[in-house]
């Protein structure tokens, strides 16, 4: 099959080409993000391959149609940028990598923790430039804390279980509970309940309209004093302007996030030489208790490895017919979820 992969970059034609060598499908990798104009580039390809940030709405959908493209694999567990309905009306298969290495994310969110409770990597500044003061570098014990896990399907039992050594509270929040958690003694409590006991609260959950801006200032009045938040999910999961006034109420005490609700504009990208045409994260950026990482939560050897695999197996299961259900994301299945 011939592959079009969208907003590549050199680590994901590294893996890919690497395990494609059991595969030998045909890849192209563009670096543009895939949108109504850039379908173009598709032309005379049988799939499309995009990543978290591509633009797969009803217009994109109709032009990939129109190229007889019948395939979109996404490079990604979240979907929540492809137009579904559209996609069953075009006729055009979804597929996606459901799990892989959740472990290398709930492993981020915890050097997210660990980074702006300890502030490691302002502790890392001053001591280059000669400042060995430890004024302002005071953090907390996790030991004994209360940890506040929204959504525990694969990457929050992952995280629950790299809390377990901690000597921390967990709670935990998600509509569908997990049996196999209960059963290890993980407490599910209600979301408000979660909010006001925890210290750190991370969010582990899917953006959908339910979860949309589930974490917003009605919600904020209710997150107990000094709780630290941490977003390695989707942004939009946050309503950002109320968790910043927030921050500067001191109700939260501080924020870790690795998503961001407008980091299309931004992530991936290097704009250091370039004046950021977004005040939110400026503002967000100057706040001393604010820790942002670049989308980069996946980004370990093992996970681009097995995001590579998946994605080329999913593309040879289409060829052969023989689509795996529980790849395949469908309008219909994320209603009946
Ligand atoms: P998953 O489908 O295994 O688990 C999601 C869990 O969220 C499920 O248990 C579900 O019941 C729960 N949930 C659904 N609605 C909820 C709600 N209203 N409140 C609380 N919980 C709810 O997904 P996963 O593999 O654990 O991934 C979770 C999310 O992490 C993905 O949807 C994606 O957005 C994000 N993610 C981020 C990165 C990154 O690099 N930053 C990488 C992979 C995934």
């Amino acid at each position: 099959m011939k592959v079009a992969f969208y907003s590549s970059k050199s680590y994901d034609q590294e893996y890919f080409e690497k395990v494609n060598q059991r595969f030998g499908h045909e890849l192209r990798f563009f670096e543009t993000r895939l949108d109504a104009q850039t379908v173009k580039l598709a032309k005379n390809f049988d799939a499309i391959c995009v990543f978290v940030n591509d633009k797969v709405d009803n217009k994109t959908l109709k032009k990939i149609k129109k190229h007889n493209i019948g395939l979109l694999t996404l490079r990604c567990a979240g979907f929540n940028n492809v137009d579904l309905e559209a996609a069953a009306n075009h006729e055009i298969t979804v597929l996606r990598v459901p799990a892989y290495s959740p472990e290398a994310v709930a492993e981020h969110a915890l050097a997210l923790i660990f980074t702006l409770n300890r502030k490691t990597h302002k502790a890392y500044n001053r001591v280059r430039e000669g400042n060995f003061s430890l004024e302002r570098l005071i953090g907390f014990n996790i030991s004994g804390k209360t940890i506040g896990v929204i959504g525990t399907g694969a990457i929050g039992k992952a995280f629950i279980n790299l809390l377990k050594g901690f000597n921390a509270t967990i709670l935990a929040y998600d509509p569908y509970p997990s049996e196999e958690l209960k059963k290890q003694g993980i407490n599910y409590v209600s979301l408000e309940e979660l909010l006001s006991q925890s210290d750190i609260v991370s969010l582990h959950c899917p953006l959908t309209p339910d979860t949309h801006r589930m974490i917003n200032a009605q919600r904020l009045k209710h997150i107990k004093k000094g709780a630290m938040l941490i977003n390695t999910s989707r942004g939009k999961l946050i309503d950002t302007e109320a968790v910043i006034d927030s921050l500067r109420d001191k109700r939260l005490g501080s924020l870790g996030i690795d998503v961001y609700a407008e980091e299309e504009k931004l992530f991936f990208k290097d704009l250091s030489e370039m004046i950021i045409d977004d005040d939110t994260i400026s503002r967000l950026i100057s706040l001393p208790n604010v820790l942002i990482t670049a989308h980069q939560a996946f980004l370990t050897r093992e996970a681009l490895e097995q995001i590579a695999e998946t994605t080329l197996q999913n593309v040879t299961d289409y060829k052969e017919g023989n689509v795996k259900q529980k790849n395949e994301v469908s309008a219909e299945q994320h209603r009946k979820a």
